[in-house]
This record gives structure tokens, C-alpha cells and sequence, in this order.
């Protein structure tokens, strides 16, 4: 909160009104689905509805709970025009044109909304101590998954048998729940890079493909794994080892002071030696928290340097159409000499 007040001054704003969720769980606390929160240097109040009053004064600290008995931006407008409150920030990322307009006309005369860029999120990139122990235990938790699904993993199987299985293994690991729909995709359809699971039986003699996240006390893990039902050929061994090489690469590539994309230039360069490049068609890496995809972008044109305590993924991929695709993804968080890759799962070719 406090990080954030002190560029108000640079914002041009006296308030900050945050609609993202993620957001005002990470400023406040409260975990619900329904909120509001208007931040100013003067105190921070949460705005939510009856169904939530009870959780919202046991999760929140550092800030006053109303509960709304109407929309919670005619509430939110009465604090406004109350402190004499005159630039109002909004996340323009984050807010509906349909809330903007309605805020815009409960707001007083004089009060002014301001376009506010991703503040929160830039804060959020840095994890504490505290943040990047509940992702390990999301990893942790989601490796434990992959491990307990593999033997159930045979020619026959369903996609979406094997999908399930993972899900019910890591809520059994103690997670909340899968941080995204697990990807599961054998044979040519692996080089789908967001196939979700279907229900035709996976074969002998196919890649199979499994991306998968788990959500643990708030904060997500995210794995990819690329295995073999039976004894790869010379060719899937190949871009396998490509692929792999391509990932320690962007691994080894990773320490504080790099810029983001210096990394996916790394994975990308190993890429291209083996005549792959043109068949990653994605970038090297993301952040991770307390959503699957955050601030920054292992991309082409990322200049985002990284900083000690940033949670990343590394997920070179090839994809071949009427092939199949091999990624091979590790969570790993950012130190000043390189980095910890947190994801203890094997990422030798798996052959089952
Ligand atoms: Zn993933
Ligand atoms: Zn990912």
C-alpha cells in the first residue's frame, strides 16, 4: 500500500480505485469475488456485499470494510465526494467500459477519472520470502500430482481421464484447485499449443503433452511435460533433445539484471541452430502469483530487466502440424547470480 501511495504524486492522482481481484487480494487481503478497493494516502477502504462481510473483516488488514447493500461504485463515490477526493486513478487494463461509465456518472462534480497503467502489477512482479514459499508449494504439490498420474498412464487412457486424474492428484496435494484446464494432448494434437483434453483413448508410439498448474494458498505452479508412449524414434529424440537444450539454455540465461527478452533470445538461439525456430511459436516465459500469467513476458521486446525474487516460467516448444508438439516447462524464481529452478520433476524424455 505503502509502495503504491508514494507514486500518486508521479500518477497525477489523491486516490486509486482497483477492480482487478488479484489486485485487491494482493493489497488487502480479502479473497472474495466481489470488490472494490479505493486506496488513498489518507487510508484504504474495501468495498463489498452482504455475502462477504463476515470473510472480509477476517482476511483484510490495513483497511476499512463496507459492505454495499447496492452496486459497489455508488458506494465507492460516496467516499469521493465525502473526502473531497479529485483525481480518481482506474486500472484501465482491468476496468469494463460499462463500470467506467456508470462511476463516471455517480462521481461528484469535480471528481475526475484518470487512466491508471498496471501499478499493482508491477509491484506484484517482486515476490516476498512469504509469496515465493506458497508458489514452491504449488509446484511442489503439482509435481507430487505428475508423479502419482503417471502409472495410470497407458495406451487406452483418455485424454481426459488423465486430465481428471491430475486434477483430483494435486487437490489431493493439498491445492485449492488447477491454476488453468489442464492440457492434455497426444499424438498430432500436442501441436495444438492450447489443446484441451478430449476423450479419444491416447495411443502406443505418440508424444503426449501435459501442461499443467496447481493453485495453493493463492499462488500458482506451472509444468510442462512432453512424454513418449513406447520408444521414441531418432526424429522425436532429436527435437526433444532441441528442446531441452533450448530450456537449459533460457534457464542458464536467466540472473538479476537481465533483460527479459535477452532470455527468450537464449532459448530461441538453440532453437534456430536445429532449424526449430520458425515452430516455437511462442514466447520463452511468463510471470507467475497469484495468476497464471503475469508481469513480465519472457518475449521478443520484453525490456523488463529482471529483479531478484521475480517467479518465472521457461517453456521453449516446438510444434509440427500433423506431428505433435514437445514443451518442456520449469518454475523458476530469479536471484542475483541466476536463478532457482523450483520444479523438481525429471525432465529427461519420459518413456512409458
Ligand atoms: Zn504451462
Ligand atoms: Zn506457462
Amino acid at each position: 500500500m505503502k509502495a503504491l501511495t508514494n507514486r500518486f504524486a508521479d500518477l497525477k492522482v489523491d486516490a486509486l480505485l482497483i477492480s482487478a481481484l488479484p489486485n485487491i487480494r494482493y493489497l488487502s487481503g480479502f479473497t472474495g469475488s466481489n470488490a472494490l478497493l479505493l486506496v488513498t494516502p489518507s487510508g484504504n477502504t474495501l468495498f463489498t456485499d452482504p455475502r462477504y462481510t463476515i470473510q472480509a473483516a477476517q482476511e483484510t488488514s490495513g483497511c476499512v470494510v463496507k459492505t454495499a447493500r447496492g452496486p459497489l461504485i455508488a458506494e465507492a463515490a460516496q467516499i469521493v465526494k465525502r473526502r473531497r477526493l479529485r483525481r480518481i486513478g482506474f486500472e484501465r487494463g482491468r476496468l469494463l467500459f460499462d463500470t467506467w461509465q456508470r462511476l463516471k456518472e455517480a462521481l461528484p462534480l469535480g471528481a475526475a477519472l484518470k487512466p491508471v497503467g498496471p501499478v499493482v502489477e508491477e509491484l506484484r512482479m517482486v515476490k516476498t520470502p512469504e509469496e515465493i514459499a506458497r508458489i514452491r508449494g504449488a509446484v511442489i504439490c503439482n509435481s507430487l500430482a505428475f508423479e502419482a498420474t503417471l502409472p495410470r498412464i497407458r495406451p487406452g487412457a483418455r485424454e481426459s481421464e488423465i486430465a481428471a486424474e491430475l486434477e483430483y492428484q494435486m487437490r489431493r496435494h493439498e491445492a485449492e484447485k488447477a491454476s488453468f484446464d489442464t492440457l492434455v494432448a497426444a499424438g498430432p494434437r500436442s501441436a495444438l499449443v492450447h489443446a484441451q483434453p478430449t476423450a479419444e483413448p491416447v495411443r502406443a508410439n505418440q508424444l503426449l503433452l501435459i501442461d499443467m498448474g496447481a493453485t495453493r494458498a493463492g499462488y500458482v505452479s506451472d509444468m510442462t511435460r512432453t512424454l513418449f508412449l513406447g520408444k521414441p524414434g531418432r526424429k522425436v529424440r532429436g527435437m526433444y533433445d532441441s528442446v531441452l537444450t533450448a530450456q537449459l539454455a533460457g534457464i542458464a540465461a536467466v540472473r538479476e539484471g537481465v533483460m527479459a527478452e535477452e532470455v527468450d533470445r537464449a532459448a530461441r538461439r538453440v532453437l534456430r541452430t536445429a532449424g526449430l525456430d520458425k515452430a516455437f511459436v511462442h514466447s520463452t516465459g511468463h510471470g507467475l502469483g497469484l495468476e497464471i500469467h503475469e508481469a513480465p513476458r519472457l518475449g521478443k521486446k520484453d525490456k523488463t530487466r529482471l529483479r531478484a525474487g521475480m517467479a518465472i516460467t521457461i517453456e521453449p516448444g516446438v510444434y509440427v502440424e500433423g506431428f505433435g508438439g514437445i514443451r518442456i516447462e520449469d518454475t523458476v524464481v530469479v536471484t542475483a547470480n541466476g536463478c532457482e529452478v523450483l520444479t523438481p520433476t525429471t525432465k529427461e524424455f519420459i518413456e512409458l
